[in-house]
């Protein structure tokens, strides 16, 4: 562990701390942003008795927050801050992260976490794939091996050939990445001839999309490495909200910096632990954007607050299975593309892009799943058509491409497509 003490805490400590906190940080907003903290119903931190007091707040969304561009919501005034993150903004106006020196240290530190939590050390060679810029991704993990001592190659995206190379000249041991990113290095490999077991690849650590086990399986087994769900976004302050550790029952997050609960998105109600519904995130230690119940639109639920049999006692959700607005509807069937990845990975034959078509006809719905395989097989296509109408009860139109058809895409796949 990167800081034992602090990843141990005993519950009531970590309530206590949790309080303290969430207190500071009302503060930092009343001082600081006068609409921000009319926003939050002019809470002042003498009203918060305790933890429970937290729901009564009004929930910020992102859309608020895309309504504040650039620093609507910021509690400073841009000489305070050192840089910005922004949100990819592919639907719409950006959202602007700014951060004080204290929120760098504080992304380099639960990020630092994060890298233990999947085994790395300062021997470690950790490649980074995600981006270095207003994306989050890459610098985060940079922090946080600079945190650790580890060897960084800061490659970013792309260039897959020189990822390769990269990973035996450098003797890299770790790859960090987007998680649709693994399937293309895969994919390279394959075309190159080139042999993982002759790397010193050990671990993996993907996150910024949501990924099934199945696709898990199909990267440790390629590439022949332990895989680590990592999350966070740039709201919360980028990567580094929560990972799994290495017994993989579910995704720490780190709760002496950010308060989880789990609400149903219709109603806002909280949810009690183990049901379903969308992650709320309170930050408690950022400074340029804290965040009072900003709603993720992630689907997850609490797993356990008990302590993990790797020591750790701070609170485990499940892998997300879906965003709020990834959610589909066609034919009067509700489902998340990733149950339908879940599907398809199954079977061996079945390379792993896939694609979702939407459309209308006559005021129809049609669905259409567009698949690759190297083998063009009749029979396999009902099977899978089978397969999601049983598991799903939906009704969907399989077809089968040669390798490498489905276009790729530059950044995080595209697995739905909407032809309306
Ligand atoms: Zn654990």
């Amino acid at each position: 562990m990167f800081q034992r003490h602090l990843e141990t805490l005993p519950r009531e400590i970590i309530e206590k701390v949790q309080l303290e906190r969430l207190k500071r940080t009302i503060r930092r907003i009343k001082e600081r942003n006068r609409i921000y903290w009319e926003k939050i119903g002019k809470v002042v931190p003498e009203d918060v008795k305790s933890l429970d007091d937290l729901k009564r707040l009004p929930f910020l969304t992102k859309d608020d927050l895309r309504k504040g561009y650039p620093f609507g919501f910021a509690c400073g005034e841009q000489k305070d801050f050192v840089r910005f993150h922004m949100s990819s903004g592919t639907t719409g106006t950006p959202v602007v992260n700014p951060y004080t020196s204290a929120d760098v240290d504080q992304w380099g530190e639960i990020m630092a976490r994060c890298l233990a939590a999947a085994g790395l050390t300062f021997s470690d060679v950790l490649q980074i794939t995600p981006s270095f810029g207003l994306f989050n991704g890459g610098f985060g993990f940079h922090y946080g091996a600079e945190k650790i001592g580890c060897f960084v190659v800061p490659i970013g995206p792309g260039r897959t050939l020189l990822q390769l190379k990269f990973f035996k000249d450098f003797n890299t041991t770790a790859l960090a990445g987007i998680a649709s990113y693994p399937l293309r290095i895969i994919e390279v490999a394959k075309e190159e001839g080139f042999d993982f077991s002759e790397t010193s690849l050990k671990v993996g650590i993907f996150g910024a999309e949501v990924w099934s086990e199945e696709m898990r399986r199909y990267i440790e087994k390629e590439m022949g490495i332990e895989a680590f769900d990592i999350i966070g976004m740039t709201e919360t302050g980028g990567v580094g909200l929560g990972i799994e550790c290495n017994y993989h029952n579910g995704i720490h997050v780190w709760e002496d910096h950010y308060i989880v609960e789990i609400i149903d998105p219709e109603t806002g109600y909280v949810l009690p632990d183990g049901e379903e519904g969308e992650m709320v995130v309170t930050t408690l230690t950022r400074e340029g954007l804290p965040l009072i119940r900003y709603r993720t639109r992630d689907i997850t639920r609490i797993v356990s607050r008990e302590r993990c049999e790797c020591g750790r006692t701070h609170l485990k959700v499940a892998r997300i299975k879906g965003r709020t607005d990834d959610m589909l509807k066609v034919k009067g069937v509700c489902f998340y593309p990733r149950q339908v990845e879940e599907i398809v990975m199954k079977y061996p034959e079945i390379l792993p892009d896939y694609q979702i078509i939407i459309g209308k006809v006559e005021g129809k719905d049609t669905i259409k799943l567009i698949i690759e395989s190297e083998k063009q097989d009749e029979y396999l296509k009902e099977r899978i058509e089978e397969e999601i109408y049983s598991t799903l009860g939906l009704h969907i139109k399989v077809t089968l491409k040669k390798k490498g058809e489905i276009p790729r895409a530059p950044g995080k796949a595209v697995r739905v497509k909407k032809e309306i």
